[in-house]
């Protein structure tokens, strides 16, 4: 499950593709996109976007990789 933009949110101020580190993000006229099969899930985009238009990933349980709750 990669990250996805919501394009509502998104301004297209372009700081998401600049930090990302597969160029997964594509910028469009007024907002960027995700490119799925690129995107590594690695988290760098999300703290730098300004306006939370980015989610997914982990939240959308499934792939159970990382959710593994640790005993302690
Ligand atoms: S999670 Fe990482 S790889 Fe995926 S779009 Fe964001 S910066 Fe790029
Ligand atoms: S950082 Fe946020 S607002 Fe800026 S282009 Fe990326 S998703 Fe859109």
């Amino acid at each position: 499950m990669a990250f996805y933009i919501v394009p509502d949110l998104c301004k297209g101020c372009g700081a998401c593709a600049g930090v990302c580190p597969r160029e997964a993000i594509v910028l469009l006229p007024k907002r960027a996109a995700i490119e799925p099969v690129r995107c590594d899930e690695c988290e760098e985009c999300l703290f730098v976007c300004p306006n939370g238009a980015i989610t997914g990933g982990l939240s959308d349980a499934g792939t159970g990789e990382n959710n593994t709750v640790a005993a302690g």
